[in-house]
């Protein structure tokens, strides 16, 4: 999936922000007994949810026993103590199996380094859980498993482990995972959508074998509501059964008495009713407006990731691939489409049609289960051996061209890149009107948003770059992620990472002329700011609760993914890392892996006589948050480099020891520009020395920005760099430079470096015309003058003003305003354009108002990287702000329409603020999935910033129930809705509200994150405003 909805240059431009709160930021080591038994789906002898376990020591009790509350310093046994038997209370009076669906267990403590007193307790309480443990392990029957105490005997308190179904009957299952004992093998699923009552019936048969002995059946369910179920055991008569449900983990159940024996074949079928999902999740209605200003309506369905649960029954978990037969009944002025081939329709009574598809000819995950039912029409052509079309509503049929040239360019080249043909004979790309991610890649039906996959005759290259993006980024899914799936959500980096390294690579490969290059610089810039925080998470983290699945669709996932790849091919030799991919995914086709497994496949590829030992290299990058800072230190002729944590905290503090397997590049001065120059020197220590002649003047280091690390010159280092800059900037090539930028702002925000080093080293820029180092400044100044601003800091913000337009400004002027072919050159210019605009520049200001005037009356166009400028600037005057409302009601081009509402929400008129960011969350005449973009535009302007805060504080619930809590969309609200504060009492404010919101998204990451991202710019602000006011 693409979660993010937005152009990608405006994506790298997103407030990245980050927090800490220690709490979370281990993971308590949880006995997961399904995770420690053989890989799913090769399942072990032995059922694990059967598995008799047995306490081996008082913490493994402590563990699982639900949330504790552990964060004093002076946490010990006592302590441990009193939350076991607190648990054990809870677990007596409670019918919750778990702790709350929305907290992480505290890491459980040891004993070391105890008090007197302590140590007194601590011997007396493990004496006491020795006896309990005891008492409990002889106690006849009565064992702990993985899903509680199963004794037969309902007096005993460990029976109510198990929660109460809603029709009050025990649940058979506690987990918030499935058990293994029984796999789906294929799911004949028949729906019958009505798009007049906005509600749709099915039936799912599910085939299923018993891999070990149960009495139970569980699988996911959510908001179906059931009227009929049978099951029939191997070749025996099917009979009614009753279905248990527990809606909080979207689970029901089939309870039989007698055993199931593992190597039977069995089938449930379900009938059941439901409503059309009110999200973007799951089977979902939408309904636009044609040009004749009829209404349409449609239904779609987006399952990623816990969605397959709402549409149909199912084992909803990415390892238990089955095969699937669709079949959807529609009226006849409707269309269907599926993952699959149409294989025949049928009239049936009520006048309707039943289209069946094709049955799966591969194992697939639920999540890539997809159906629309629409009136949406195509066009096609063969692309080695498979139909590829491009579908939209049919008044934007004339953009599908370009959508369906790109793809067939990039699925040629991924199957020959990967040596593995597409394995569908069709694959539909669908553009749907009402989406609310980018983009989803559900197997030979990938969905987009219409900004995603539509290009109108007159676009500019800048949106054709978004469309190849999204689309190679889908089309690499369809081997990364379909074909071979991670086990489970902790590895979605998998998935992710990996598609958005291939969305670059192929990009560069097969349309060097989008200059993507540019923009994945930009976007590791930005991951890196992101995973500096203490709030980040490790590329492969634990995941158990619904929200912290969603939570994984975040940067770190797919941005540090991709950061990390590219690092890793760029370490190692020639065509090894291609091999070894295509080795992965021809060992995995059709299963599901770990990251381990991918680590191995790169490692056992032999391609020279360097062999790397990729597992132990990459390891410390995924299984670690954050990356290092390389300090350079030169002595002579020797060079020390020194690795820590780059971890930016509001106290300074930097408490971890990671370290890291840095496959450390550099240049310097005698060859700097080739990739001939570049040497390599693998630091795996906490320092590393090389010798280099002390007739070396500066030195780089990570050639080209190609590692995940920042790198600390020292004094001496920066200024030697400097000078060398000033003299002739093409002494780098542009990455270094913008990764010179990029690191300084870095280091003075983690306070290593003065503000007056970062001002020293940008003097060099009013030479600098590049895209990407350009760029780099500006965003960094911008963020600077935002905060300024907004602090009400007025002199200051007009100093850092004169200090942008004196080094920038003759590049502003020098910017044309026709049209531009080269990618680079637009975005350079669209950068600098609003950068001047919105320092009121008389010279841009005039020049966009003649352009919308001329727009306006239809005797002009703008150029499409300028549309945004443009837009913006009309937006000031209340007369244009009209008009540009009733341009964007009228307009059906998506990717004219956001500039517009982009440019609405620029206003500095706090009426029409009010009025956008209602109808935002209204959804009549701007579509709610444009929220999060009207959000992140109001809040950057003075007149915004706070009627945001108060929006999001008072509608907090409804917003919740459109985006799911931990969702993309509600990560982005809350940071960019916090992005502008550095003040103490903004900072009370945004932490007294969200921890009054407890489950209902007091817990999510991005809260942490926007917490520490206000005291990060509090402390900045703090340290470096008399430097400022001095030297500006
Ligand atoms: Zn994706």
């Amino acid at each position: 999936m693409d979660p993010f909805d937005s152009h990608s240059a405006e994506r790298a431009n997103l407030p990245r922000n980050m927090i800490e709160n220690s709490m979370f930021e281990e993971e308590p080591d949880v006995v997961d007994l399904a995770k420690d038994s053989a890989a799913f789906p090769t399942f072990p002898a032995l059922d694990p949810d059967e598995v008799v376990f047995e306490p081996r020591t008082s913490r493994l009790l402590v563990r699982g026993l639900g949330e504790n509350d552990m964060d004093e310093d002076e946490e010990d046994c006592e302590s441990s103590a009193r939350l076991l038997g607190m648990s054990f209370m809870n677990r007596s009076s409670s019918n919750r199996p778990n702790s709350s669906l929305y907290t992480r267990q505290a890491p459980p403590r040891s004993c070391s380094r105890p008090s007197a007193r302590t140590m007194v307790v601590c011997v007396l309480f493990l004496v006491i859980v020795a006896s309990m443990t005891m008492v409990l392990y002889f106690l006849p029957g009565c064992t702990f498993t993985k899903a509680g105490c199963r004794r037969p005997n309902k007096t005993t308190p460990q029976e109510t482990v198990y929660p109460n179904a809603t029709n009050g009957e025990l649940f058979p299952w506690a987990q918030f995972r499935l058990p293994h004992s029984i796999r789906p093998l294929s799911y004949n699923l028949t729906l019958f959508p009505d798009l007049d009552n906005m509600n749709f019936t099915g039936r799912t048969v599910i085939n299923m074998s018993v891999l070990h002995n149960t009495k139970r059946i569980i699988l996911h369910s959510d908001n179906l509501h059931f009227t009929k179920a049978t099951f029939k055991l191997g070749d025996g008569e099917a009979s009614d059964v009753t279905i248990l449900e527990y809606k909080p983990n979207q689970q029901i159940a089939v309870k039989f008495s007698a055993e199931l024996k593992a190597g039977q074949y069995c089938v449930l079928t379900l009938d059941y009713i439901a409503n059309f999902s009110h999200t973007y999740g799951g089977f979902y209605n939408s309904s636009y407006t044609e040009k004749d200003g009829n209404k349409s309506v449609l239904a779609a369905t987006q399952f990623e990731p816990l969605s397959a649960r709402k549409a149909f029954p199912c084992f909803d978990e990415p390892a238990f691939k089955a095969t699937f037969l669709i079949t959807i009944n529609r009226k006849p002025n409707y269309m269907t489409l599926s993952n699959m081939p149409l294989a025949k329709s049928t009239n049936i009574s009520g006048g309707l049609i039943q289209d069946e598809f094709e049955k799966t000819t591969v194992n697939m995950s639920t999540y890539l289960v997809a159906f629309i039912i629409a009136n949406f029409t195509p066009i096609s052509k063969n692309v080695s051996n498979t139909q590829v079309s491009v579908y939209s509503v049919p008044e934007k049929k004339e953009h599908t061209d370009y959508a369906l040239n790109t793809t067939a360019k990039l699925l040629e080249f991924y199957n020959n890149f990967f040596e593995i043909e597409y394995p569908l004979k069709k694959l539909d790309l669908v553009a749907i009107p009402d989406f609310l991610a980018g983009a989803m890649e559900n197997w030979g039906l990938i969905t987009f948003r219409e900004t995603s996959l539509l290009v109108g005759k007159q676009s500019s290259p800048l949106e054709k770059q978004v469309v190849a993006s999204v689309i190679a980024h889908e089309l690499a899914h369809q081997w990364f992620g379909n074909l071979v799936t991670m086990s489970w959500w902790n590895d979605l980096w998998l998935n992710e990472g990996f598609a958005t390294y291939m969305q670059y690579m192929s990009l560069q490969a097969v349309l060097p002329q989008l200059d993507i290059g540019n923009l994945f610089l930009a976007m590791r810039f930005r991951v890196m700011d992101r995973d500096a925080l203490n709030s980040s998470h490790a590329v492969s983290t634990e995941v158990n609760t619904v929200e912290q699945v969603e939570e994984m669709f975040d940067a770190v996932s797919y941005e540090k993914g991709a950061s990390i790849l590219l690092m890793l091919n760029a370490s190692l030799p020639d065509q090894q890392f291609r091999k070894g991919i295509i080795q992965y995914l021809k060992q995995f086709s059709g299963s599901n892996t770990d990251t381990d497994d991918l680590w191995n496949s790169l490692t056992q590829v032999e391609v020279s006589t360097q062999h790397q030992n990729v597992s132990e290299m990459m390891s410390s990058w995924t299984s670690q948050k954050g990356f290092p800072l390389v300090t350079v230190s030169r002595k002579g002729d020797q060079v020390t480099l020194t690795q820590e944590h780059f971890l930016l905290t509001s106290d300074n503090a930097n408490h971890t020891s990671s370290l890291w397997n840095i496959p450390v590049t550099y240049i310097n001065n005698s060859c700097s520009l080739a990739p001939e120059c570049k040497q390599v020197f693998n630091l795996k220590t906490k320092t590393g020395t090389f010798k280099l002649p002390e007739s070396v003047k500066w030195l780089k280091l990570n050639y080209r920005n190609t590692g995940f690390y920042i790198v600390h010159y020292g004094n001496e280092g920066w200024a030697a760099l400097q000078d060398a800059l000033s003299n002739n900037v093409s002494v780098l090539t542009h990455e270094d430079r913008a990764s010179l930028i990029h690191n300084i702002f870095a280091l003075s925000r983690l306070g290593r470096v003065s503000f007056y080093q970062v001002l020293t080293l940008l003097n060099y820029m009013s030479k600098e015309t590049e895209t990407t180092p350009v760029m780099e400044a500006l965003l960094q100044l911008n963020n600077i003058y935002r905060l300024l601003d907004k602090r009400q800091e007025h002199r200051l913000a007009t100093r850092m003003k004169s200090y942008i337009l004196q080094n920038f400004g003759s590049l502003m002027d020098s910017q044309t305003w026709g049209e531009e072919e080269s990618v680079s050159k637009q975005e350079l210019r669209a950068a600098l354009l609003e950068m001047a605009c919105s320092l009121n520049q008389p010279n841009c200001t005039q020049q966009a108002k003649d352009l919308f005037k001329q727009y306006s009356n239809g005797t002009s166009r703008i150029p499409g990287d300028l549309q945004r400028v443009v837009f913006t600037v009309a937006a000031q005057s209340d007369e244009d702000w009209e008009t540009l409302l009733y341009m964007y009601a009228h307009a059906t081009y998506d990717a004219d329409k956001r500039k517009m509402l982009q440019g609405l929400a620029s206003t500095q008129n706090t009426r029409k603020l009010v009025w956008i960011l209602k109808a935002g969350l209204n959804g009549e005449i701007i579509q709610t999935q444009e929220l999060p973009l009207v959000i992140n535009t109001v809040v950057k302007g003075f007149a915004g910033y706070l009627f945001v805060w108060d929006f999001v504080q008072e509608n907090w619930d409804r917003l919740i129930e459109k985006f799911p809590v931990g969702s993309y969309a509600i990560q982005s609200i809350v940071k960019s809705a916090t992005s502008q504060f550095s003040t103490q009492a903004h900072l009370d404010q945004v932490q007294g509200f969200f921890s009054g919101l407890k489950e209902r998204g007091s817990q999510m990451r991005s809260v942490q994150e926007a917490l520490e991202t206000i005291r990060l710019n509090l402390r900045w602000m703090d340290q470096n405003l008399p430097t400022l006011r001095k030297r500006l």
